[in-house]
């Protein structure tokens, strides 16, 4: 595979590129899904290729194979050049901008104890269809839906400046979900072992089946649940859920290309833009945001990313204020920054690398602070855990969020299970209301497996930790 890339390259550079670099993929993929006592999907696929990307006349170009015969990767690494030179036709007049990076020989594996592809098919299935009769034995339940969902890349990267990587990651991660109906409406909730990048071992560490019945006594609770009250709360939010309120009002709106306006498909542009680097107060001052694509288990941790530049720890908030971004060799000189942060990643062989968020996640709080005194120092709040609707504008300012499950919070007590609750806010002002984080001892990385970004679409994955957060008089209900 080595030497395929180095063909690549050579065969690159004798078309004119002046920067190359060529990565051979392979991807497994296994998805198990099983409804109520039936298996409904079992899914397993592969795919391997090469993808080469030049830099030639200024300009980039980019073409893929799934044929790895000698001739056909000469034919995609000339292809590539062909194509970057018809795009200098239209390129900028000072080119590609390409920050320096040394060239780095080095390989990457995630530490495994089990390969989840080595456990017997028949073994997965029957956790799922042992959680999903434990929900079934729930009074109330309609449905259980539960999944496991394994993967493992296999890449060898390398480019004309002397770079030679190799990496192997595993992802594991499994969810059982239960759906309570009565004559008006449908609840649902869920537990899983949350995506990391480990082996089988964290299935079967994680309470699958002994959680079930509790979660399909809380999609019940649901159906009868206190209406969500209208007004102003403090928010005491789970790990679980406050994963996906970082991702979407602090990952995307600092991914720097789409700060920069290169970049808006999808998930849209940014108010963090750069003049407001080093002023913009994002939150308060315990808020501090860090990029790790060193963090262990990271589902965005994989060596290096596709630039050739290695995983890297950074603050994008520091005490509460905007210091930095995720970047890419080609766009981090827009900060002044003489190298990447090394966020630059692509979905497969097939497609371009582009600026993915990191592993990104709030720090601890430095006093000891649990999440039952936190609760218990909370008057009259509600508690939020796990992941449920968003919704936030293209500027990544306004948005609302609804969890999996909600408690009432009242005197210091969790209380009654509260349905159909969502907070509204604005980005900074949410942030700006965090007054307490625990500590250390319950930070957890949480995760998400389907970013969405690019044109054509690339789907990504990256880890967002925290501890249990408060964030004092949010608006919440208005909706149904
Ligand atoms: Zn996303």
């Amino acid at each position: 595979m080595k030497d395929l890339c180095l063909l690549a390259l050579d065969a690159a550079k004798a078309k004119g590129a002046t920067y190359a670099d060529a990565r051979v993929v392979q991807f497994r993929r296994q998805y198990v899904v099983t409804e109520d006592q039936r298996v409904s999907a079992i899914q397993d696929s592969e795919s391997l290729g090469i993808g080469v990307r030049v830099i030639a006349d200024g300009a980039w170009g980019f073409a893929a194979t799934a044929s790895l015969e000698k001739g056909e990767v000469e034919r995609v690494a000339a292809l590539a050049v062909e194509t970057a030179k018809a795009s200098a036709l239209a390129k900028a007049p000072e080119g590609v901008h390409w920050a320096q990076e040394p060239p780095h020989e080095g390989t990457f594996r995630t530490p495994i104890e089990k390969n989840p592809f080595e456990v017997p098919l028949e073994d997965k299935i029957q956790v799922l269809l042992s959680a999903n009769k434990e929900i079934l034995a729930v009074k109330g339940i309609k449905k259980a839906h539960s999944y496991m969902l394994f993967k493992q890349e296999h890449r060898y990267l390398a480019n004309t400046e002397g770079s030679m990587i190799e990496s192997e990651t595993f992802t594991s991660t499994a969810t059982i979900r239960a759906t309570a109906v009565d004559e008006e409406t449908a609840k649902t909730r869920y537990f899983e072992a949350h995506p990391l990048n480990i082996g089988y071992e964290h299935i079967a560490s994680t309470p699958l089946v002994a959680e079930a019945r509790r979660v399909g006594e809380e999609a019940v609770a649901q159906l009868k649940g206190k209406p969500c009250p209208v007004g102003k709360k403090d928010l005491v939010l789970h790990p679980s859920h406050l994963a996906l309120t970082m991702h979407e009002s602090i990952g995307h709106a600092t991914e720097l290309d789409r700060v920069l306006g290169m970049e808006e498909s999808l998930a849209g542009s940014s108010f963090a833009t750069i003049d407001k680097l080093g002023n913009l107060k994002y939150g308060s001052p315990i808020m501090n945001i860090i990029c790790d694509n060193t963090l262990p288990q990271g589902l965005a941790t994989s060596g290096y990313d596709d630039d050739c530049v290695p995983g890297r720890k950074w603050h994008i908030i520091r005490d509460g204020i905007l210091v930095d971004y995720q970047s890419g060799r080609e766009v981090c000189h827009a900060i002044g920054a003489k190298s990447s942060r090394g966020s630059c990643r692509a979905d497969s062989w097939a497609s371009i690398p582009i600026i993915r968020q990191s592993n990104i996640g709030l720090a601890p709080g430095t006093e000891p602070l649990t999440l039952e005194e936190m609760i218990a120092d909370t008057k009259d709040g509600i508690y939020i855990e796990g992941m449920g609707s968003f919704s936030i504008d293209q500027k990544r300012q306004n948005f609302q969020f609804g969890g999996d499950c909600s408690w009432e919070i009242k005197d210091g007590k969790k209380g009654a299970i509260l349905k159909d609750v969502t907070y509204q806010a604005i980005t900074t002002e949410f942030w700006g209301s965090l007054d307490a984080i625990c500590d250390e001892q319950s930070w957890t990385p949480y995760g998400i497996l389907g970013c969405g970004k690019g044109d054509p679409m690339q789907i990504a994955q990256m880890s967002h930790g925290s501890a249990p957060a408060r964030f004092r008089q949010i608006n919440v209900g208005g909706t149904k």
